[in-house]
């Protein structure tokens, strides 16, 4: 939950990270170069999938895969 003011965007910036072999990425829009922040949608079934999405409005994509499983956001 923030707390101390800081915007959305900037306590969700989308940095994600291997558990397995620890590589990390930074998201960024193809569109506009803003860094992606984190978020997640439910689905019909109840279950949360966490997505990338432009702070713009450009779209959003799926978490990234490595080694076979989802990244994880730490936010
Ligand atoms: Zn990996
Ligand atoms: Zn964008």
């Amino acid at each position: 939950m923030p707390s101390q003011g800081l915007s959305p965007i900037l306590a969700a910036m989308a940095t994600y990270t291997c558990e397995k072999c620890g590589m990390s990425v930074n998201m960024t829009c193809a569109k506009c170069n803003a860094e992606l922040v984190n978020d997640a949608i439910s689905k019909d079934d109840g279950s949360k999938v966490g997505i990338s999405k432009c702070p713009n409005d450009h779209g959003k994509i799926k978490s990234p895969l490595c080694c076979g499983q989802d990244m994880s956001c730490p936010i």
